[in-house]
């Protein structure tokens, strides 16, 4: 596969191109408003696929800061930095929000292989991973919302030898390619009265057993490269094994997988706002009239953004009191982003209600923020049961006598 467009990379990480802090914000913004910007209306409706977008913010930095070890980047030293993760991936999402979906596919993929612990998805693999030199995804709503108890396993593996053999089809992953891979569970087949167990591992589109078929069309995000995947006898081993049981790894990182998710939110959210004032010279006249105006709203996402940030610092804490507030950030991310794309569209009027006009894309796009795994639904679920008071053990019949 080919170096990232115009940049050098280097396995070695001594390369120049990639950037920090502020500086890889700036890059972003720049990679987004120049390059995406200009294919981000046939992304959303042609199935333009912006592959070429990603690989220049893989070799910016964007794919990559948030893992432990950034010597990939020429950055060894630095501590992983999931807010500047999100930071990146927000710009991306203010100007397209099927390309900030495709940044987080790909930045939760790494989590999956360097928490792992599996050299075979670390080391060199992980390090092309970061520079965004190989591409990655996640099929993880089956599993997610099976452990929440709203779906059940489409996935199936059965022992065989040193691993298993997978069979069943996933309805939807993105960001997928024939040499792409993706982050997958299936449930174990177990014996009578043995406790149900699960495994993960990665899917590399181009190995056997692996079959992408079409998805039937959306009303967003068609250059998202969303497939449903078919697999026939697909063997997992020490080559492509996450983990084995899940549950643990998955409640390692499950604070990391939803609060990377929150940047979609931000960045659409300040889209729309970025499109209310490019209106408000001309329509501030009567616009002053409507609700959630641009200045309340930027306020409401700054102070969202602040929270995200400072849970950012903490990415794999597993309280309970953490995880509440990472689900409570996400979903708010998603109702504001819900919230301030009606709004532009109130705001921006007629010219807002074209098919080529960003602000009615950004609606759709909110609308996938809100309905993509963990949606609102699933949210509100998981907060109201993460909440309910832990029962205090009664007390011994004889302590109590006594
Ligand atoms: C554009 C797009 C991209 C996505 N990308 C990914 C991805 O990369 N990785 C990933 O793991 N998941 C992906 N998903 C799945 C997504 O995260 C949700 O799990 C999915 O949209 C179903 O959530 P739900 O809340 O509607 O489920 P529920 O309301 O709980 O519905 C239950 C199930 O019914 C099925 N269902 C209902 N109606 C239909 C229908 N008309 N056609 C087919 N099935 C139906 C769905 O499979 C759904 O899971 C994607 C979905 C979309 C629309």
């Amino acid at each position: 596969m080919g170096a990232p467009m115009d940049l050098p990379v280097s396995l070695t990480g001594t390369a120049s191109g990639f950037l920090d802090g502020d500086a890889l914000v700036q890059a972003v913004r720049d990679i987004a408003q120049g390059p995406l910007a200009a294919v981000a209306q046939e992304c959303d409706r042609q199935g333009v696929y912006p592959e070429s977008v990603l690989r220049q913010l893989g070799a910016v930095g964007a794919m990559g800061v948030h893992h432990s070890n950034r010597a990939a980047l020429g950055q060894a030293g630095l501590p992983a930095d999931f807010g500047l993760a999100i930071r990146a991936a927000a710009e991306v999402s203010r100007v397209c929000g099927a390309t900030g979906f495709m940044v987080w596919c790909h930045q939760v993929c790494g989590v999956y292989m360097e928490q792992s612990g599996n050299p075979n998805l670390g080391g060199e693999a992980l390090a092309r991973h970061m520079q965004g030199l190989t591409l990655g995804a996640t099929g993880m709503s089956n599993p997610m919302k099976t452990f929440a108890g709203i779906e059940q396993f489409l996935l199936r593996a059965k022992p065989d030898g040193d691993g298993f053999v997978v069979n069943g089809t996933l309805p939807w992953v993105s960001n997928l390619g024939p040499d792409h891979y993706f982050g997958a569970v299936a449930s174990v087949e177990v014996n009578d009265g043995e406790a149900p167990r699960e495994v993960m591992f990665i899917v590399r589109c181009d190995a056997a057993g692996v079959e992408l078929r079409n998805c039937p069309s959306f009303s967003a995000m068609e250059g998202t490269n969303t497939w449903a995947v078919r697999l026939s006898d697909y063997r997992v081993d020490a080559g492509n094994l996450i983990a084995h049981p899940v549950r643990p790894f998955i409640g390692r990182i499950r604070g990391a997988f939803v609060l990377l998710q929150t940047a979609m939110g931000l960045g659409v959210a300040q889209g729309a706002i970025d499109s209310i004032w490019k209106v408000e010279q001309p329509l501030g006249h009567v616009n002053q009239f409507l609700e959630d105006r641009p200045d309340e709203l930027q306020a409401e996402l700054d102070g969202l953004t602040a929270r995200i940030m400072r849970l950012a610092q903490t990415p794999y804490e597993s309280s309970n009191e953490h995880l509440i507030e990472v689900l409570d950030v996400r979903a708010h991310a998603s109702e504001l982003a819900l919230r301030a794309a009606q709004s532009a569209l109130l705001h921006a009027g007629a010219r807002g209600y074209l098919m080529s006009s960003d602000v009615q894309r950004r609606v759709r796009e909110s609308h996938f923020v809100a309905i993509v795994t963990p949606a609102l639904k699933h949210l509100r679920k998981e907060i109201a049961r993460l909440s309910q008071p832990v029962m205090p053990t009664p007390a011994p019949a004889q302590a109590v006598a006594a």
